[in-house]
C-alpha cells in the first residue's frame, strides 16, 4: 500500500541518518577507500546490534563450570550433601563445622574467596528460601551477626560480601542445601589471580582459621 511504502521509506531515512550509526559505518567502511563501496548487510547489522546494544560491560567466559554445575546437578550429588554430612559427623576440622544450634549452623567453606570464609546453613536440607520456617530464619540471622562479628574481632576487615545463591542458575554449588557465604573484603585484594590463573591466593590455612573461630561460638 503506498501510505505503508511511504512511512517505511521514511523509516529507513531517519535510520541510516542517526549520527552514531552515520559515525560508526563510515569508520568501519574507511579501509576500503572507494567513494562506491558500500559497507555489507552483514556488518550493517553487526553496527545496528553494537548501538542498540543497551550497556556495555566485560565478559568472562567459563565453560568448564558448565561440568561443574551438571555433576552438582546429578543424582549423586542430590543422594550425598557435605552439609548434612558435616552435621551428622559433629563440630571437628575434618567436618569444617564450627558451632551448630536447633536450627542452624556455621560450616567453614571448604574452597574461600577469601580468608574467613563461612557458610551459615539452616541444620534442615532444604533448597527452597520459602521453605524455612521463622524459627529457622531467626537463627540464620543470629549466626550471621555473630559470624561477622567474630570475623571483624580475628581479620578487622574493611567490609564483608554475604550473600545467597539461591538455584543452581545463580551460581549455588550445592544447590539442595541453601547456605548464606559471608566472605571477609579487604580494599585491593582481588587481583589478576583469580582471572589468570584460577587461583586464589588465601594466606591462612583452612585449620588455622578453624581454630581461630572456635572460641567466638564456644561461649
Ligand atoms: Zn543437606
Amino acid at each position: 500500500m503506498p501510505a505503508q511504502g511511504k512511512s517505511k521509506r521514511k523509516a529507513q531515512k531517519k535510520r541510516t541518518a542517526s549520527p552514531q550509526l552515520k559515525h560508526k559505518s563510515s569508520a568501519s567502511a574507511r579501509p576500503s577507500a572507494r567513494p562506491s563501496a558500500r559497507p555489507s548487510t552483514a556488518r550493517s547489522n553487526s553496527v545496528k546490534v553494537a548501538a542498540q546494544f543497551p550497556k556495555r560491560h566485560d565478559v568472562l567466559f567459563k565453560p568448564e563450570r558448565k561440568a561443574y554445575v551438571r555433576r552438582v546437578q546429578s543424582k549423586d550429588a542430590l543422594e550425598a550433601c557435605v552439609f548434612c554430612g558435616a552435621l551428622e559427623a559433629g563440630p571437628s576440622f575434618d567436618s569444617l563445622l564450627v558451632y551448630r544450634d536447633h536450627h542452624a549452623m556455621v560450616v567453614l567453606n571448604k574452597f574461600p574467596y577469601n580468608n574467613g570464609h563461612v557458610l551459615i546453613l539452616p541444620t534442615r536440607h532444604v533448597g527452597d528460601l520459602l521453605q524455612l520456617s521463622e524459627a529457622e530464619s531467626r537463627s540464620i540471622q543470629a549466626l550471621l551477626i555473630k559470624s561477622v562479628a567474630a570475623l571483624k574481632d580475628m581479620y578487622s576487615p574493611s567490609g564483608f560480601n554475604i550473600g545467597i545463591n539461591l538455584g543452581a542458575a545463580a551460581g549455588a554449588g550445592i544447590p539442595q542445601h541453601l547456605h548464606w557465604h559471608v566472605v571477609p573484603r579487604w580494599s585491593g585484594d582481588t587481583n589478576f589471580f583469580p582471572l589468570l590463573g584460577g587461583t586464589k591466593v588465601v594466606v591462612e590455612t583452612l585449620e588455622l582459621t578453624y581454630q581461630r573461630l572456635l572460641p567466638y561460638f564456644s561461649a
